[in-house]
């Protein structure tokens, strides 16, 4: 492994954030990335590499102990890291999506205030349970719930098909009932520490790609104090946070995915204009047209970043809770999870068998197989039902 020069975040600025990242990224993460995928196993190396420039804190404000990286450098972040190797890209991105949660909607002087300081200080790593079995991919009700125990405290027992990195992780943001007497749509999210919690396994995480992410299904059992519960609204944290920031990382992973892979086409397309001296390269025509929808995949990506940005930057945070806003990064989700295996298939076919072949430099094989994951990651299906019912409502898209 090729040394990184590791600095510190804090009081850094933003391009020497970037140039961090892209290090981790070309000479750590890639490194790693075929061996993570055979073997299905956590990419330790680059996530290491990532605590050690205290990465994991970066999303934290630094009036809260962090690095005070704006959002915008973190989604170009998730990008960089998924041309090195997509799981790890899916690991930083799903964290940042926690941390981000916990940032956007913690109380004053909370627990969880106290808790960003600890995540800053041991670059914590936090993986989240939502999906349920018996709820699937529907965030908004889940069956588990928050259950009072001795002392005060309270245990949860939630039967979890997907949970990445849980194994690895420090921390798990489970959604749950507010109590056991509540509707499944009166839920709470609870912080609750991975060395608190049993892990009981419940099948294994041989995937067809995004072998990396080890997300292996898990019944969670956990005991944690009232403090640990976040006191904000669960609604309001998913349409002004978690639905909309979700969307946005996952699909710049996606967009890194995507044009790793097209960069493997233009890499074999420039050798072989070299190969042919003046003859025309089929493969180039071919790849132009590729490049016309990664650029699109591109601005629409770029797009919702700014207009999300913007939307938190209002007061309140109103526009987020728009029927306009839930479309426009529902729509983010559902074409980039589209885009991405379609540019990876495409430059497959531009390139033909030298890309087919696992060990070849120009092998998209591994993009095509974790792009595959997107339209999964929460089901299409799923987001074209809850669209279908609000374009009738939604004045505007
Ligand atoms: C790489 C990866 C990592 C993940 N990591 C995590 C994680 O860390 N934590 C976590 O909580 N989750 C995670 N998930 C998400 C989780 O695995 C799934 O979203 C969840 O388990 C639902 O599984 P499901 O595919 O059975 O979908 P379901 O939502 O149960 O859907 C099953 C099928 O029913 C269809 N369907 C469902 N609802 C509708 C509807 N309303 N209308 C029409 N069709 C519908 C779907 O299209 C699909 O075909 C991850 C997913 C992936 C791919």
């Amino acid at each position: 492994m090729v040394p990184i020069t590791v600095r510190s975040l804090n009081g850094t600025r933003k391009e020497e954030f970037a140039a961090t990242i892209r290090a981790v990224a070309a000479e750590v993460a890639a490194a790693h990335a075929d061996e993570v995928d055979r073997d299905a196993r956590f990419p330790h190396e680059a996530i290491d590499a990532l605590r050690e420039t205290q990465a994991l804190s970066a999303l934290v404000p630094r009036s809260l102990g962090g690095g005070g990286v704006p959002l915008g450098a973190i989604a170009q972040a998730c990008h960089d890291l998924a041309r090195g190797c997509s799981a790890t890209a899916m690991v930083f991105a799903m964290h940042q999506i926690q941390v981000g949660t916990i940032v956007r909607h913690l109380e004053p002087g909370s627990w969880f205030e106290t808790y960003l300081h600890e995540l800053q200080a041991d670059q914590r790593l936090i993986a989240s349970a939502t999906s349920e079995i018996g709820t699937g991919g529907d965030m908004g009700r889940s069956i588990a719930a928050v259950t009072p125990a001795r002392e005060g405290r309270f245990t949860l027992e939630k039967q979890a098909p997907t949970v990445s990195y849980g194994a690895h992780s420090d921390d798990i943001l489970t959604t749950l009932r507010r109590s056991p007497e509540a509707e499944q749509s009166d839920q709470v999210m609870v912080l609750h520490r991975t060395s608190e919690t049993e892990l009981e396994p419940a099948g294994g995480w041989d995937t067809i790609g995004m072998r990396g992410t080890c997300s292996p299904g898990f019944v969670l059992r956990a005991e944690f104090g009232p403090e640990q519960i976040l006191g904000a609204r669960f609604a309001t944290m998913m349409t002004e946070t978690i639905v909309p920031l979700s969307h946005i990382l996952w699909s710049h992973v996606w967009l890194g995915i995507a044009t790793e892979a097209f960069e493997r086409g233009r890499a074999f397309v420039r050798a072989a204009a070299k190969r042919s001296r003046g003859e025309p390269v089929p493969a180039a025509h071919q790849l132009s047209r590729v490049m016309a929808e990664l650029t699109m995949f591109r601005s629409e990506v770029g797009g919702a970043l700014a207009e999300f940005i913007r939307q938190s930057d209002a007061p309140g945070r109103e526009p987020l809770s728009t029927l306009a806003s839930v479309l426009r990064f529902n729509n983010l989700k559902l074409a980039a999870s589209e885009q991405a295996p379609r540019v990876c298939q495409a430059v497959l076919e531009c390139i033909g068998i030298m890309a087919y072949k696992n060990d070849s430099p120009y092998g998209v094989g591994r993009q095509l197989r974790d792009s595959l994951s997107a339209r999964l990651m929460v089901a299409n299906e799923r987001l074209n039902a809850i669209d279908a019912g609000l374009l009738m409502l939604a004045k505007e898209v």
